[in-house]
């Protein structure tokens, strides 16, 4: 069961702006399976780039929220409500989530929309869509999974099981709401923990509707609580607290590093991050579509806005086909309809709130003063009150640049020209980051070569942004350590407990 589809992405703008008015958002924190005010109650305004308008009070979450949600997730933990199920049991439960937030694709779309200003109908196809088959995917491997036992010899038994961690703290993003909690809290939950969610300032009430709709599915209390709230209460606190196992953090590097000091300065707990990109897609000069690659670096830096970790920012390509190849993407940019996200003709939406647009524009600032000559990079129809920017392309910016060497997260792509494919190479790992990278080729050995040499967590060979659930994802270098996504993450959720049996 789900929501029609079809129907969905059938609407017009019309419809959309008639929903986007009668939705009545949560905002109230979710803890030990219901909706609770914050402690002090206080609240903060979520407002949509759209124009800036407010859409909900959000409560605002501070060390005594943080500490009632853990407490709960402990107790939910400790007497094993949810770890003490059978595989096939948890499974039920979270194949119901799946589905019913499925059934509430609508709702959950236009609070993922109204908060990020993702264009509608990603929000419907991808978010919502990825959400719940993430969760889905998760369900239906945790029954298959099977422990091990070690070549001990006759004298013992000696098995290898993976133990649930305990509580875990998801510290998430703006960027993709849905997808980016669905990727640590659906593998946590598999293994057995229970999880606190500190959504990000800017878009917490598609997770504060996800915890109903797990409590709905018969998640038991307390195993599931999302305490949204500022990162420097919320966020610090959930990092301090004494009783977390683990921390999964995505975001900034440099909030990582400061999870990384929230553990040593409390209890030791375990972090994992995903954190910022500033990847490389190389076209070579033997690369035989230049109009597919032209669509994948159009997209991959324009997509969601360029406000993803791995969007393509950096566009590195050999000088016998630089000049043909970046004129095809700026055709393919100037095709792009930037506009309202509730209207489904908008292909690429606002940014997402006023810090983050001067943050972008301040770095087209930087690369006109480096010498790059710039096309686009300028805010739209600012009467609006959104926060609307014609996607930039900096050609010809010096290496050395902060516009080359730091994430921008916007729609802002970087060119340069190389001679071959070893200067290629090494213009394509000289960043801190190492998140994602492509590499376009009509030689099958180039490819394999040269996606050894790539330093990132993810190459892609003639193609940008393939992805799929089954795919681990995650960085090395600057741009973190672990990995969402794939069976691999149900690793980062358990301990491997060793039990030897003397058989003698
Ligand atoms: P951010 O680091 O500012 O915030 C991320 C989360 O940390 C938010 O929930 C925020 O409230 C919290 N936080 C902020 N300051 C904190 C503090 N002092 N103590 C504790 N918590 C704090 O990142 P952002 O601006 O929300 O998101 C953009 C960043 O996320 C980009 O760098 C992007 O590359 C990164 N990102 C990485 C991935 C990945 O998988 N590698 C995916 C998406 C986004």
């Amino acid at each position: 069961m789900g929501a029609d589809l079809t129907a969905l992405l059938r609407r017009r703008h019309d419809d959309w702006l008639r929903a986007a008015e009668n939705v009545t958002p949560e905002g109230r924190m979710f803890v030990d399976g219901g909706y609770r005010d914050a402690a002090s109650g206080a609240t903060f305004e979520s407002r949509t780039p759209r124009d800036g308008s407010v859409v909900a009070l959000v409560a605002r979450g501070g060390e005594q929220d943080v500490d009632a949600a853990v407490r709960a997730a402990r107790r939910a933990f400790e007497d094993g409500r949810w770890r003490g199920l059978s595989p096939r049991e948890r499974k039920e439960v979270l194949l119901r989530w799946a589905g019913r937030i499925r059934e509430h694709t609508e709702e959950l779309a236009l609070l993922e929309t109204l908060d990020v200003g993702k264009p509608i109908t990603e929000s419907v196809r991808v978010d919502v869509a990825s959400a719940a088959f993430c969760i889905q995917w998760y369900a239906e491997a945790l029954d298959k999974h099977y422990d091990e036992v070690a070549p001990s010899g006759p004298g013992a038994l000696v098995t290898v099981t993976r133990e649930p961690l305990g509580v875990v703290g998801a510290v998430v993003p703006w960027n993709y709401p849905l997808i980016i909690a669905s990727w640590k809290i659906a593998p946590a939950l598999a293994a057995g923990n229970s999880v606190v969610l500190k959504p990000a300032e800017q878009s917490s009430l598609s997770a504060l509707l996800l915890a109903r709709l797990a409590v709905e599915a018969g998640l038991p209390d307390g195993v599931f609580n999302v305490v949204p709230g500022t990162g420097q209460e919320a966020g610090q606190a959930l990092g301090r607290h004494g009783d977390v196992d683990k921390i999964a953090f995505t975001g900034s590097g440099q909030v990582g590093k400061l999870f990384l000091r929230y553990a040593g300065e409390s209890n030791g707990k375990q972090v994992q991050l995903e954190a910022g990109g500033k990847s490389p897609q190389l076209v070579l000069a033997d690369s035989a579509n230049l109009d597919a690659a032209a669509e994948a670096i159009a997209w991959g830096i324009c997509y969601n806005a360029g406000q993803t970790c791995n969007a393509g920012s950096r566009l590195l390509a050999d000088r016998a086909i630089k000049e043909d190849l970046l004129g095809r993407v700026v055709d393919v940019i100037h095709g792009f309809t930037v506009g309202d996200p509730l209207d489904p003709a908008t292909t690429m939406g606002p940014i997402v709130d006023q810090a983050q647009l001067d943050r972008v524009l301040s770095y087209v600032d930087i690369a006109r003063r480096d010498g790059a000559e710039v096309t686009g990079g300028d805010r739209l129809d600012p009467g609006s009150g959104g926060y609307f920017l014609r996607p930039a392309v900096l050609d010809r910016v010096p290496h050395g640049s902060r516009a080359v060497q730091e994430e921008i997260f916007g729609p802002v792509l970087a060119v340069a020209e190389f001679a071959g494919i070893e200067e290629g190479l090494a213009l394509a790992n000289q960043t801190a980051y190492g998140l994602a990278a492509s590499v376009w080729t009509s030689e099958l050995t180039v490819a394999h070569r040269v996606a050894r040499e790539l330093r990132a967590g993810t190459v892609w060979v003639n193609t940008f942004d393939a992805t799929d659930v089954f795919a681990p994802f995650g960085g090395v270098k600057a741009s973190g350590s672990g990995r969402d996504k794939s069976l691999h993450a149900i690793d980062e959720y358990t301990a491997l407990k060793t039990t030897w049996i003397d058989l003698s």
